[in-house]
């Protein structure tokens, strides 16, 4: 299927326009994401209709804690990446193309949408496992009919995208999971192969059109775990997208290039700490503990929901997404409607 977003440079040389890499890429070959490829001139994006994985996972999963809490969602990914983290938990698919990748299935549009609806209790479509802006074509294209059904959109995804897609995407989808890896341009150069500025223009622009956003920052050992930086970072989120933005702080383990020890649960904490002066919602994950998970009210400090895993309770919260004690606004109703 050709690709959105390309423009002819010169003889069949192409610039791809869909993230900020903007690959000139030569007849055969592939950009950086190593899913779309020029055919003699035109851009086509091979990972179309093609998934690797599809599975019913909890909204917490995502992560989304003040998202429909407590509901299951069906989650889709395909293969590629346009960035290229040392420490990347899905490598297998992300930092493989579909030519070198045997275990892709074909599903159509109608097959996705179909099996959404024949699904109990799910809320709707994620993007997820590998990087969805990387199929953007085929993610548009079910985000468009999941809409229609009334039900969700969510995209997890690393924000690294140009402002053309991304104000295309952003009237269908219903809540974006970003990971923030770092908060210095000379970690996102040196070891994702990207830019920090553009995920920052990217956050800036979802919570410009109000949809909903939770952030992920992986924290890895003596990497991005600079207690000056990441102050910065949270003080940022704070003015530019509000003190209500969820911030998950997710521990990092040896994987795929990288292996430095896994993060201690001293500078999480640490780090929970500092982030929790400025912000009112703040997580840990990937953590063998339930401290960190749980939500509670930023005014009257009552348990709103408790969480252990992914086994999720509601105690103290109205549909309308309200803590049930004070009426405080904690996150969007719950409702499909
Ligand atoms: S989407 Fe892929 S081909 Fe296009 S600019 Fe980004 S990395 Fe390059």
């Amino acid at each position: 299927m050709e690709a959105k977003f390309y423009t002819l440079f010169d003889d069949k040389i192409i610039v791809c326009n869909l993230c900020p890499h903007q690959c000139k890429i030569a007849s055969g070959k592939r950009g950086i994401c190593d899913v779309r490829y020029n055919s003699d001139g035109l851009l086509i994006t091979e990972n179309y209709g093609k998934v690797s994985s599809i599975n019913l996972d909890p909204i917490e999963k995502k992560p989304l804690y003040h998202f429909f809490p407590g509901s299951v969602i069906l989650s889709v990914g395909s293969v590629g990446c346009n960035l290229e983290c040392e420490f990347c938990q899905n490598w297998e698919i992300s930092q493989n193309g579909v030519y070198n990748f045997p275990y892709l299935k074909n599903y159509s549009i109608d097959e996705i949408t179909n099996y959404v609806l024949s699904k109990k209790n799910n809320i709707g479509v994620a993007y997820t496992y590998n990087e969805p802006t990387v199929w953007f074509e085929y993610m548009l294209d079910i985000a468009v009919k999941i809409n229609e059904s009334k039900l969700k959109n969510v995209i997890v995804t690393n924000g690294y995208i140009n402002e053309e897609p991304l104000n295309i995407l952003i009237n269908y989808i219903d809540a974006f999971s970003i990971d923030l890896k770092a908060f210095t341009e000379e970690f996102y150069k040196k070891i994702t192969h990207s830019e920090l500025k553009p995920v920052k223009d990217t956050l800036k622009l979802i919570s410009k059109n109000n949809k909903h956003i939770e952030i992920t920052n992986l924290i890895v050992t003596g990497l991005n775990d600079d207690e000056t930086a990441f102050e910065e970072m949270c003080k940022w989120i704070k003015n530019e997208l509000g003190e209500n933005t969820v911030l998950h702080l997710s521990r990092y383990f040896p994987h795929y290039k990288c292996t430095i020890p896994g993060t201690s649960l001293k500078t999480l904490t640490k780090l929970f700490d500092i982030a929790s002066g400025h912000l009112n919602y703040v997580y840990l994950g990937n953590v063998m503990s339930d401290s960190g998970s749980n939500t509670y009210c930023d005014k009257c400090r009552k348990i709103l929901i408790s969480r252990q895993g992914y086994q999720t309770e509601i105690i103290g919260l109205e549909n309308s997404g309200k803590c049930k004690f004070c009426g405080n606004k904690i996150m969007p109703d719950f409702n499909l409607s």
